[in-house]
């Protein structure tokens, strides 16, 4: 955690801080102490007499030490620990059980008696979108396609700030769930379907985050891959693959990103919920990964007040329905659950709460405006580079704005904007710009821009106009109010959606693409869609995800030329949803079991592996310039399995214009005791060029990142022998070979 920085250096200040934090007001805080009495009375059990003797001592020593002495606890000049094991004694034993179940559906309860403020949280990977209108910047999939660590970190802090201004301790984001398949109704908020890539990517967006003093929350712990079915569907993986590919991005984001909170998942994972999963929650994440933060439920996935309080959870979201006094006085009494397991949850609640400095100062930060013009140019920024040009045939982009006299905008999602995914990360905007209003914008008085809903005039329009962009994909909801915007949306949290684009889109596209023939497609959608009858009969297609509130004006910077498209897929596109190799066993009705049978061979690795040509491979991206890729040299040329290796090439923009590149690095291992796919991302760099400009890309392989996990000694191990090095501008467009001999550990 970074040092704090603290407003109120003296106790007595403390409390006046304390007082003054959101949600920590008069009512706010008698609400609270009612609530924790009536629990506390309603599920009164008789405790034994060592722990009413323990709890009487307990109130007594903090009654008297806060009346005479600052306690230690309160003094910000303290390490963290130490204010921790000096709070956690004078805490009763049904105020630490009431402690670790929230209240008011987004709060960590204060306990007036010990000033212990109320934590407030808020969801989520779009916006910090509780509070009435913020800012709303490209979701999860679409940061990923920018692959740009550096933007990740900008907009984590853009976040942070929000979270700030509206006192918000807590952010519930960001969101790592694999994409497993194109469906899943919550691709838009996760990072994509590699390992490596998500957790290169969340790592910078949660130190962005949590350097504004704001803890972010990892999710969904884990295997939430689909949403159909989503509280009873049993995930059931293999401990490899649980280890290569659904755990990693979370485990960067405990040792990399240092992440405050992991919010475990509603589904099961072989057989267990995860809100109970002694395997992931206490032996993997906090024993195996070290992680010192808390563990919060998702929202009401408790089954077992027990059974979660022994498996690791340590707070339960939104309230003790299930972790309360009722079920864990007698279980504490006759043994099933140790108090030291209950002491562990307050334990690591506080210190993280301590160590963000939410005790020592008011979270809210009104210096910072609500709707900060300083975060909307970053989610314009964010939104510019996560646009993917996915096909450009006979130059049909940029428009040249000269070069035209009209323009035809059309289909369902061209106006009101599409920015946004629905559910819990639905974030309303003060304002958000639609494909219609950007490209108007942009057009210039010279260029007409037609516009129709009506899928009768798209045609005639079509056919008047020098270009017809037709906008197309999820969640449009033409009309209505604002607020009402997340009702019904067809991609979202709770259910998945269709593979094929909805409501005759499809022949919408194929009648325009029929009147003009420079027709270009814009997808708002959270992943692969159907492209059967269609794509092949339009020169140009941009997939524009749900790139947050300046998506459309960025569209239209992409489509007018003013800004070049980098964006690169962080998925595969599969050409049609038979292809996918997680489809024989997705939305299977038999006993809420969903086995991951194709294992490690998700998305791109599973392409490889059955030899089928997707659509839009992994890492594709076009630009407007052209890059060219110089020798890969790998130095040195062997390592032992515990060394590091680099591997360099020139990368030179051949162009007429400004662009940028995303260099990516797959290794094959020559030879393995295990099956291992064909390629696996391991490296990658963003890289900017001016025309004609060349730069050397550095990518750095440590010996573990080639590794697999080994089920015989339940590790990761690297095995000696040749891996084969390849370096390309996509998952299938390889331009350089290296060669990486691994001996034997050194030591
Ligand atoms: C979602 C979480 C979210 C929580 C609180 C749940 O339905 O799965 O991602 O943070 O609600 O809104």
């Amino acid at each position: 955690m970074k040092p704090r920085i603290f407003s109120c250096r003296v106790a007595s200040i403390v409390v006046a801080c304390a007082a003054a934090l959101p949600g920590a007001a008069q009512t706010t805080e008698t609400n609270a102490a009612v609530e924790t009495n009536a629990a506390v009375e309603t599920n009164v059990i008789p405790t034994t007499n060592a722990i009413a003797a323990a709890n009487a001592a307990a109130e007594t020593n903090a009654m008297t030490e806060t009346q005479t002495t600052p306690s230690l606890y309160l003094d910000p000049a303290q390490p963290v620990e130490k204010r921790v094991e000096d709070l956690l004694p004078r805490m009763t034993l049904e105020e630490k059980i009431s402690y670790i179940g929230g209240t008011r559906d987004f709060y960590i309860r204060a306990i007036d008696r010990l000033r212990i403020p109320a934590i407030k949280m808020s969801d989520g990977p779009m916006g910090s979108r509780n509070d009435g209108p913020t800012t709303c910047y490209p979701g999860g999939i679409a940061l990923t396609a920018t692959w740009d660590r550096d933007m990740a970190t900008k907009i984590g802090v853009a976040l942070g700030r929000d979270c700030r201004a509206r006192g918000v301790n807590i952010l519930l984001a960001p969101a790592v769930n694999i994409y497993r398949s194109p469906l899943c109704g919550r691709n838009f908020e996760y990072m994509g379907e590699d390992p490596f890539l998500a957790g290169q990517m969340v790592a910078p967006l949660i130190q962005g985050i949590q350097s504004q003093q704001v803890l972010a929350t990892v999710k969904h712990f884990a295997c939430n891959n689909q949403e159909w079915d989503r509280n009873h569907t049993s995930s059931e993986v293999d401990e490899r693959t649980l280890h290569e590919i659904y755990l990693p991005a979370f485990k960067a984001a405990v040792q990399r990103g240092k992440v405050g909170c992991v919010m475990t998942a509603y589904n099961l994972l072989n057989g267990v919920h995860c809100s109970q999963d002694d395997y992931l929650i206490n032996q993997t994440l906090k024993n195996n990964w070290g992680f010192d933060g808390f563990v919060m439920s998702d929202w009401t996935s408790t089954y077992d007040g027990v059974a979660c309080a022994n498996g690791g959870l340590d707070l339960e979201m939104p309230s003790a329905r299930m972790m309360n006094a009722r079920n864990l006085l007698p279980a504490i009494r006759d043994g099933r659950v140790k108090e030291s397991v209950i002491d562990d949850k307050v334990r690591r609640i506080l210190r993280t709460v301590i160590g963000a400095g939410f005790f020592d100062r008011p979270q809210l930060r009104t210096d910072i405006p609500r709707n900060d013009p300083d975060n909307a140019h970053t989610a314009l920024e964010g939104a510019r580079e996560s646009i993917v040009l996915l096909k450009n045939m006979k130059h049909a982009l940029p428009i040249e704005r000269s070069r035209i006299k009209s323009i035809a905008v059309l289909g369902p999602d061209a106006d009101p904007a599409v920015y946004c995914g629905g559910g819990s990360a639905f974030t309303r905007v003060f304002k958000a710009t639609s494909i219609l209003d950007g490209i108007k914008e942009l057009a210039g008085d010279r260029v007409k821009v037609l516009h129709s809903t009506n899928a009768d005039d798209a045609v005639k329009l079509a056919k008047q106009a020098d270009a017809a962009v037709v906008c197309v994909g999820f969640n449009q909801r033409p009309g209505g109010r604002e607020r009402d915007r997340n009702r019904g949306l067809t991609e979202g949290e709770g259910h998945d959606r269709p593979f094929d684009l909805p409501d005759g889109q499809t022949n919408l596209i194929q009648a325009v693409a029929a009147a003009n023939p420079r027709t270009i497609v814009v997808i708002n959608s959270g992943g692969g869609v159907g492209w059967a009858g269609w794509v092949d009969k339009v020169p140009a297609v941009l997939e524009a995800w749900y790139s947050g509130q300046a998506g459309g004006q960025a569209v239209a910077e992409i489509l007018f030329g003013e800004v070049n498209p980098s964006g690169k897929l962080p998925a595969t596109f599969e050409k049609r949803w038979e292809d996918n190799p997680t489809r024989p066993y997705y939305h299977l009705q038999e006993d809420h079991k969903t086995p991951y049978t194709e294992g490690i061979f998700v998305g791109y690795r599973g392409y490889d592996e059955k030899k089928i040509e997707p659509q839009f491979c992994f890492g594709h991206g076009l630009s407007y310039t052209e890059f060219e890729y110089g020798k890969v040299a790998v130095t040195p040329k062997r390592i032992p399995a515990d060394g590091q290796a680099t591997v360099s090439l020139e990368v030179k923009n051949t162009g007429k214009r400004a662009g940028a590149e995303v260099v990516q690095l797959y290794v094959h291992p020559v030879k393995s005791s295990v099956p291992q796919p064909a390629k696996q991302l391991r490296g990658f760099e963003r890289v900017s060029l001016k025309p004609g400009e060349k730069k050397t890309v550095t990518l750095a392989l440590p010996a573990d990142q080639l590794a697999f996990y080994d089920v015989k000694t339940r590790g990761f191990v690297t095995e000696p022998g040749a891996f084969e090095i390849m370096v390309g501008s996509s998952s299938r467009d390889i331009r350089g070979k290296g060669r990486l001999e691994v001996t034997a550990a050194a030591r």
